[in-house]
């Protein structure tokens, strides 16, 4: 049906996803949702690149609570869902 209903929903998964926090059952589903989806692939794809560059200039580390706070609302995820 809508391919954008739970855009929001895989949003929040990515960033577990990345942190490798995700159930298996839903590292399916998200990844299944994301090869047919532009704007979470985006997501995805500049949080990685976020945290790659975090990575580079610091140690490869789990990123502090704060960090990944500001990192997230930094990059304005709702911004990246059109509707
Ligand atoms: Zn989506």
């Amino acid at each position: 049906m809508s391919e954008h209903t739970d855009c929001h929903d895989y949003c929040a998964m990515i960033s577990e996803f990345i942190d490798g926090e995700l159930s298996s059952e839903l590292c399916t589903k998200l990844e299944e949702h994301l090869a047919g989806c532009t704007n979470c692939t985006v997501v995805l794809n500049t949080m990685k690149k976020t945290i790659d560059i975090y990575h580079e200039s610091n140690e490869p580390a789990e990123l502090p609570e704060g960090v990944k706070k500001r990192l997230y609302s930094s990059l304005s995820l709702a911004d990246y869902i059109r509707k």
